[in-house]
């Protein structure tokens, strides 16, 4: 999974160090820097973080399940074959080399230095940051959070600029292992429930705005008892509510909401809407969407909110 992280050192501004693309989290890269310092770098940690970031400027694309007796470098797909029998790639070029560490400015990638920077690290997608304090023997697991305090994830090389570093963990080298699912699995359920939290307060706002659209339909005595808009409740509930975004159900509700500020459309069984709803034209095999539609849309909306958070 591409997961971006850095391996850093602590500095006085915060981190710098270098870029690592695949499984970055700390049941990954965090497990594997510990592994690396405790096997192949024999607690050597200056001479770890001068392989790790001093002598691989572009940075890596993985140091996961790599070997370090074998001279890092980037294999191309190109460069590759698959053995038929057991599956396995195996480097073209040299077939020695085919479980080295990926690094992009050895072997078939020689790109351009990189440094990743306490100040520019968020803004290229990295989640998780690993950086060292050569001094205490110590790694700080750093996640990287969105404005609104849930945890930021990147795509496609793009995160958020403004997101901040808060330290997750500080692993000392020299004791003991910790848990690293226990602490990735704890950022993503603390952050899950942040952002439950914050959609629970939207959705009050949001029910108690639409109140008033849905008083004026209410009034009009509209419910289960006209068969029409029965039917159309329905069919918001059954086809297609589980199809939307909960905020683009507050999206169309709001839209619904000023209509019926402005038109008594419960009233009007004529005009076609459709056009003004796109979200909803898909799940409509009539191609047609009235006014009283759009206000059982509504009810369905405010009750499926009402209900609890999607
Ligand atoms: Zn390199």
């Amino acid at each position: 999974m591409g997961t971006r992280g850095a391996i850093t050192r602590l500095t006085k501004d915060g981190f710098e160090g270098r870029y690592h693309h695949w499984d970055s989290n700390p049941s990954g890269l965090g497990e594997q820097l510990f592994k690396l310092y405790h096997g192949h770098f024999k607690e050597n940690l200056d001479a770890m973080l001068e392989e790790l970031i001093d002598k691989h400027p572009a940075g890596w694309s993985t140091i996961c399940c790599r070997d370090f007796n074998l001279k890092a470098g980037y294999i191309e797909a190109s460069n590759q074959k698959r053995n038929e029998k057991t599956g396995e790639y195996v480097y073209t070029k040299n077939p020695k080399l085919t479980n080295r560490p990926l690094c992009y400015c050895h072997g078939d990638r020689k790109e351009k230095t990189w440094l990743v920077t306490q100040k520019n690290a968020s803004d290229s997608g990295v989640e998780w940051v690993y950086a060292f304090n050569v001094q205490n023997k110590t790694m700080q697991i750093l996640a990287s959070y969105n404005e609104d305090n849930t945890k930021m994830i990147g795509m496609f090389g793009c995160g958020n600029p403004n997101a901040t570093w808060k330290i997750i963990k500080i692993v000392e080298l020299d004791g003991k292992e910790p848990d690293w699912k226990y602490i990735e699995n704890n950022v993503r359920e603390e952050s899950h429930k942040t952002y439950e939290n914050i959609k629970k307060k939207e959705i009050a706002k949001f029910l108690s705005n639409t109140k008033e659209a849905f008083s004026h339909v209410g009034k009009s005595g509209l419910g289960i008892g006209d068969m029409a808009y029965a039917h159309y409740l329905m069919w918001y509930l059954q086809d297609v509510k589980e199809h939307l975004f909960y905020d683009t159900k507050m999206e169309i509700a709001k839209r619904i909401s000023e209509l019926t500020l402005k038109n008594p459309i419960w009233e009007d069984r004529e005009t076609n809407y459709i056009k003004d709803f796109p979200e909803l034209e898909p799940y409509s095999s009539t191609k047609q969407i009235s006014g009283l539609q759009l206000c059982a849309v509504l009810e369905g909306i405010v009750k499926d909110l009402q209900g609890g958070s999607q």
